[in-house]
């Protein structure tokens, strides 16, 4: 457990550092704490140690786990998504990184207004098309976009993205890159009830690129949690 306190502290060291080498506000950057697999009592003990924010991908576990976390902590589902779940997490979770299909927004809305909420949503991008991600190619952003954007109970708040494994962290650049730019085209199409205001990008192996090509919310699991075991 100590190691994941001394995780945290040097990990929140380094995004301060990253930011001021490229002149950027480290208070701009969410660190999210993926959890998934982790045990209750690690969690509890990362949210003492200055964690605010966790993602899970599966909808079970954020289901199992909800009741004995912190209550001091905002939720973020990362994972893909089933219709059919949307209504296990509508009130549990803050925001969902993972929509890319208008069937997904369409069940969220539906659910959101029977919860009487606004839902704050990121569009998955499969920026780099591989077929082993979820999420739309970047060239099908705008359409869905533009269709998601007239549900009154669901708000686009920005894009997110998982870069493929490369050998080279630095192939991972031009993957960040792009989104960042297409999220500054999405601005400047002033599209109402769309906001930019969230980049999901970068993990434990790639953040630090994603936070210097415009990332603000970073994933970070094993850098903070250490090796997941899947076998548990
Ligand atoms: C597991 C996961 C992460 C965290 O990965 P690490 O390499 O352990 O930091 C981030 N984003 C998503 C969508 C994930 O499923």
């Amino acid at each position: 457990m100590r190691d994941i306190k001394e995780n945290i502290i040097a990990i929140k060291d380094n995004i301060s550092m990253i930011c001021s080498k490229n002149n950027l506000n480290e208070n701009d950057i969410t660190l999210i704490a993926v959890t998934k697999t982790m045990n209750c009592e690690n969690i509890n003990y990362a949210i003492e140690n200055g964690i605010t924010d966790i993602g899970e991908n599966k909808v079970q576990e954020v289901m199992d786990k909800y009741d004995l976390i912190n209550k001091n902590v905002d939720w973020h589902l990362i994972g893909h998504l089933q219709t059919n779940k949307v209504k296990y997490i509508i009130n549990k979770v803050k925001l969902i990184h993972s929509v890319d299909s208008l069937s997904l927004a369409e069940e969220i809305n539906k659910r959101a207004a029977k919860s009487g909420i606004i839902k704050d949503i990121l569009i998955q991008v499969n920026v780099a098309m591989e077929d082993t991600k979820y999420g739309i190619s970047t060239d099908e952003v705008d359409t869905l976009i533009d269709q998601i954007s007239l549900f009154s109970n669901v708000r686009i708040q920005g894009l997110m993205t998982i870069a493929p494994l490369f050998n080279e962290v630095e192939k991972t650049r031009p993957i960040f890159r792009a989104l960042r730019e297409k999220k500054d085209e999405i601005i400047k199409r002033n599209i109402p009830n769309v906001e930019m205001n969230y980049l999901s990008m970068g993990m434990t192996g790639d953040y630090n690129i994603a936070i210097e090509e415009g990332s603000n919310m970073i994933r970070v699991g094993t850098g903070i949690f250490g090796k997941r075991n899947y076998n548990i």
